[in-house]
């Protein structure tokens, strides 16, 4: 399986910005959305092409368009809501596919709780997106979700990660890209990255 780390500057200084406890709530939604954005380029460069034909103001050219391809995002309620609309400034006619799953406190399992796809979920490129891969169980079951829908093309997009959660994706699903910003060291004992950036919805929501 691919793990693509971006070390872009832009990327790596936006990623620090979050993770500062005295970043407020305003600029850290913005903040994600940027780097979702930013996030993006990477994950879409093999969008295939085709050749039109157009005027520019001066002469006829060939010219590369997009081909077309039908894409999803798939935001992991409810942090991965705050990646979508950077996401969607660059490729608006991505659909949003919800995924709800949260963490049981106990056992750090996923429990599904909401799901709402397009109904020709199958046949489009499916961008998973999650702020935090820490343990990795929401992360595994929304790609089991995808593939038992009938997905073959699906990407991991989070602005963080930890060797646990690396490690569970790789094994489950070898198939998936997995495209970060950082890896850090560890977990604490609550299923936190360490250092990380704290709890992501909480940060994006303001609700804590
Ligand atoms: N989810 C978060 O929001 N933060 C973590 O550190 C781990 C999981």
């Amino acid at each position: 399986m691919a793990v693509t780390i971006l070390t872009h500057p832009l990327i790596q200084h936006k990623l620090s910005i979050l993770r500062d406890i005295n970043t407020g709530v305003k600029v850290f939604r913005e903040v994600v959305s940027e780097m979702a954005m930013l996030m993006c380029y990477e994950a879409m460069r093999e969008l295939p092409l085709e050749e039109v034909s157009i005027m520019t103001p001066v002469a006829e050219a060939n010219v590369n368009v997009l081909a077309g391809k039908k894409l999803a995002l798939v935001p992991i309620l409810r942090a991965g809501l705050g990646m979508v609309d950077g996401i969607l400034e660059l490729v608006p006619s991505a659909k949003v596919a919800h995924i709800g799953l949260y963490r049981d406190p106990e056992t750090l399992d996923a429990v599904e709780y909401y799901c709402k796809m397009p109904h020709d979920i199958s046949e489009r490129d499916c961008f998973i997106l999650d702020p935090m891969l820490a343990t990795g169980g929401t992360a595994v079951a929304a790609a089991q979700f995808l593939k038992d829908a009938g997905v073959h093309s699906i990407k991991l997009l989070t602005l963080l990660s930890a060797p646990p959660g690396v490690e569970k994706m790789e094994k489950a699903h070898p198939d998936v890209e997995i495209i970060t910003c950082a890896i850090d060291p560890q977990l604490n004992n609550h299923g936190y990255i360490v250092p990380g950036l704290g709890d992501a919805g909480d940060r994006i929501f303001g609700t804590k």
